[in-house]
């Protein structure tokens, strides 16, 4: 199979509107609908046609993505509602809007009024599409999905592109478009985001120097330090600002709260930790460098990666290590990766909280590498990326080693942010990419894309049968 990415405009970020809705209401049909002629229909020699889950549309100048989650939830787990927000929930998340699509002929299901919970507790703006109104007699019939409390009800019909302008007109007046002052500078030509504020976690296990850290980075900056109620009753965050970046420092009272045996610190130190990392956009993972990686350490910076935040990776008190030279600092570092391998992607830094040596060198750090979660990637300069470097335009996995029919990569479009969030989609052969081929994905999408200190993540989806 031959990649034809869509022509889509790159470099520019767009809001994003998920289509959602139970099995065979509708929504590929409306789906293509809105893409209209900008869709570029993919063959292959077999002739069999590419679905797609993602493109790009605009209706009176404003332009946004949309997201098919149709595509993403296979029918057969999409009757029970609660699959469909947990697969597709990455999309659900990073849009700002819904079109929760209705099947007119049918009515209300009890799948509908399950759904319509669910979708309610999103908090996200919602707009029913009430399809297959394909007469004006069946308009009227749109009128029961009122009922759901949802302000904006539209009876449509996809397939023959009734009602379309006046769903599209009440979208698009509530879409914020982000401006260019949003968005940061790009690593690698790739566009991210930088939020307001950056969610910092400083985890480690008892003594190692979180609390001499925290000290440092709250005294070295000129900063406004105030302190925030978090979000549980004892935990307090700090707000740092600095001119380029607001931080917010989770639970700076856990950080310095201390276990009164040994044993009890470490409980805590991994409780706070666990805590703090639910809540952080990049992890400060502060180890000891005068002893060393121990269990411990690993389990928690284990926590940071399945929390999905980006970590750095602190070697303290680096003024107790003696005679140093210049490949001390890089034998050290190899020392830890070697440890902890799983972290390969971490930055690591030595520093001296005690000294202050390389602790400016942090929050600078931790900006780039909040940076680097924020990105997006285009669907057309993933699928140009994977043709150019993986298949040299075969299309087909690299070594492959069943028989039978091959597995091929159809193409590869993102579907999530903090931390980037990859669907594979697959065809032929058997479900389930070799590990040895994601990791060689990975590290090629590395080199490509940057993703400093940034885990990355992939989901499979395998499809058997074409679907409608
Ligand atoms: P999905 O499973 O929600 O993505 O639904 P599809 O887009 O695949 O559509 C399911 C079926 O409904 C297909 O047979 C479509 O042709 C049909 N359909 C979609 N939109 C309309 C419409 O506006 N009117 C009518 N009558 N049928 C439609
Ligand atoms: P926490 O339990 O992780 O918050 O660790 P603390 O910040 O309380 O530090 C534990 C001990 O290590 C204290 O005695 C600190 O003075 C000491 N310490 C912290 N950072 C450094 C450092 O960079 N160098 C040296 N030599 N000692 C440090």
């Amino acid at each position: 199979m031959k990649f034809q990415p869509e022509k889509s405009a790159v470099g520019k970020a767009l809001p994003l509107v998920a289509i959602v809705g139970r099995p065979n209401v509708g929504k590929s049909t409306l789906f293509n609908r809105l893409i209209g002629e900008r869709r570029s229909i993919v063959g292959d020699e077999s002739g069999i046609t590419r679905d797609r889950i993602y493109g790009e549309s605009d209706w009176r100048t404003k332009r946004f993505a949309l997201v098919d989650t149709g595509g993403i939830v296979p029918d057969d787990d999409a009757v029970i509602p609660a699959n469909i927000l947990k697969q597709a929930g990455f999309a659900i998340d990073e849009a700002e809007a819904l079109i929760w699509v209705v099947d007119v002929r049918k009515g209300i299901t009890p799948l509908d009024q399950e759904l319509a919970r669910l979708l309610r507790s999103t908090g996200k703006r919602v707009l029913v599409a009430a399809n297959k109104a394909d007469a004006t007699s069946l308009e009227s019939a749109a009128g029961e999905f009122h009922s759901f409390g949802f302000a904006e009800v539209f009876p449509i019909s996809a397939e023959h592109g009734n009602g379309i302008g006046d769903l599209l007109d009440t979208l698009v007046t509530g879409l914020e478009e982000r401006g260019p002052d949003d968005w940061a500078a790009e690593p690698s030509r790739a566009r991210s985001q930088a939020p307001r504020e950056l969610r910092l976690a400083i985890v480690g296990r008892p003594n190692v120097g979180k609390s001499s850290l925290l000290n440092r980075l709250l005294g070295e900056e000129r900063a406004i330090v105030s302190p925030q109620a978090g979000t549980t009753r004892d935990a307090v965050d700090t707000l740092l600002e600095t001119p380029d970046q607001a931080f917010r420092i989770i639970d700076t009272a856990g950080i310095r709260r201390k276990g009164k045996t040994q044993a009890m610190a470490e409980k805590l130190s991994v409780v706070m930790a666990r805590k703090s990392l639910e809540r952080a956009d990049v992890a400060i993972v502060v180890l000891d460098a005068e002893q060393g990686i121990a269990a411990l350490d690993a389990a928690i910076a284990g926590y940071a990666v399945e929390a999905g935040c980006s970590i750095i990776l602190v070697l303290n008190k680096w003024d107790t290590i003696e005679n140093k030279d210049t490949h001390t600092g890089s034998a050290f570092e190899r020392k830890v990766r070697e440890q902890m391998k799983f972290l390969s992607w971490a930055s690591v830094v030595t520093i001296s909280a005690l000294t202050g040596q390389r602790v400016p060198k942090l929050l600078p750090l931790a900006v780039e590498a909040n940076k680097a979660r924020n990105v997006r990637i285009s669907t057309s300069r993933l699928n140009e990326f994977y043709e150019r470097t993986i298949t040299q335009g075969s299309g087909i996995l690299p070594a492959r080693p069943h028989g039978g029919s091959r597995l091929h990569v159809q193409y590869i479009t993102q579907i999530g942010i903090r931390p980037p969030t990859f669907i594979v989609f697959t065809s032929g052969g058997k479900a389930g990419l070799h590990f040895s081929f994601v990791r060689h994905l990975e590290n090629r999408m590395r080199e490509e894309f940057g993703f400093l200190a940034t885990p990355i993540r992939f989901v499979e989806r395998h499809k058997s049968k074409r679907r409608r």
